[in-house]
């Protein structure tokens, strides 16, 4: 790639209005340092989208875009929709406007001087780029131990994420195009871009402390995402409610060999009459319910992935008779 590619940088911001001037002007000595070093064009730009904040966040955009308007722009959303959606929002406001972009959080807690790693991968070809934390020492050992856990049981349930990765990332705007073809309500970016495919690398990067103003993901907020993660890509717990049930089947003909003998040879005692009908159907019927629970599960658990519409497949590159069609250009 010969040409310097036009960056998007795209900033969610809520309630940011400490962090803002700081972040604008650390952002736009970073933009003009990479287009000296030739790696983005002159006619990069900074994307902050206000994601309907109570402070003076927006009036704070529209200052650093009077500014200096070629370099800051800003996308004010019309209420608080929350972290994911107002990235979406910027990233496909980016799309339509620039070549490549790399989104980071308006705390700067993320290394901006991994951007030029970023863009040289991106030059040799790569259409997705994480970055991703190397250490976590400058988080609180609650936030390091709830953050790895969440990782560890999305794997689990079979989502995959990239460890250690938030939403730090450069995708190219053909990534993106395919991005925006998952129209689901139920976003969590980090399990989406891992299903988009092509060329992906990580970069490595110390994660630094919030410089001012306070976390926007208490703990309630982080719990709700990491729930959003799991029910949106995972139907594996419908599946364990089934394996529940057949576990509760088995132990009902236990239980039946149980109440026999206890029945014909009174080995553990007397039984009351009534007693040996009454344990086995308990047992017997619970575990036939949660098998029959488990199986309508199965059915909706469909219809969540098929209501998803999600795209089925995205072309990298398209080898023909005539010349080299390459996904870049649609
Ligand atoms: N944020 C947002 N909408 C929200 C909450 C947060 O756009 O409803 C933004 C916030 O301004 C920041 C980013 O999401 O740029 C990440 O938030 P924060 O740094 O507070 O999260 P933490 O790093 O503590 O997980
Ligand atoms: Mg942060």
């Amino acid at each position: 790639m010969s040409k310097p590619n036009q960056l998007a940088i795209v900033v969610p911001c809520y309630n940011e209005e400490e962090m803002l001037p700081i972040t604008a002007e650390a952002l736009r000595v970073s933009l003009d340092d990479l287009a000296k070093k030739g790696l983005i064009s002159a006619d990069s730009f900074v994307l902050f989208v206000d994601d309907g904040s109570k402070d003076k966040t927006w009036e704070l955009i529209s200052a650093e875009h009077e500014k200096t308007p070629t370099s800051i722009y800003g996308l004010k959303l019309a209420g608080n929709v929350g972290h994911q959606f107002a990235l979406t929002a910027g990233l496909l406001t980016a799309m339509e406007c620039s070549d490549v972009t790399i989104s980071i959080d308006a705390d700067l807690q993320d290394d901006i001087h991994v951007f030029d790693e970023m863009l040289q991968k991106y030059q040799d070809g790569c259409d997705i780029v994480y970055g991703v934390r190397n250490s976590r020492k400058k988080d609180t050992f609650f936030k390091r131990s709830t953050a790895q856990g969440f990782y560890k049981l999305m794997n689990s349930m079979g989502v995959k994420t990239v460890y250690n990765h938030a939403d730090f990332r450069l995708m190219s705007k053909r990534a993106l195009k395919a991005f925006s073809e998952y129209p689901e309500r139920n976003l969590f970016l980090r399990g989406i871009v891992p299903l988009i495919g092509f060329k992906t690398e990580c970069v490595y990067y110390e994660r630094l402390e919030r410089q001012a103003g306070e976390s926007k993901y208490p703990l309630k907020k982080m719990l709700a995402l990491a729930w959003e993660g799991i029910t949106s890509f995972s139907i594996k717990p419908i599946s364990f409610i089934t394996g529940f049930g057949i576990m509760i089947v088995i132990l009902s003909f236990l239980a039946l060999i149980y109440v026999l003998v206890s029945y014909f040879f009174g080995i553990f005692g007397d039984t009351q009459p009534g007693w040996s009908s009454l344990m086995l159907s308990i047992w017997f019927i619970g575990g036939v319910q949660l098998i029959s629970v488990g199986l309508i599960g199965q059915y909706i658990g469909k219809i969540y992935l098929e209501v998803k519409q999600r795209p089925r497949y995205h072309i990298e590159t398209f080898l023909s008779a005539k010349k080299e069609d390459s996904a870049d250009e649609v």
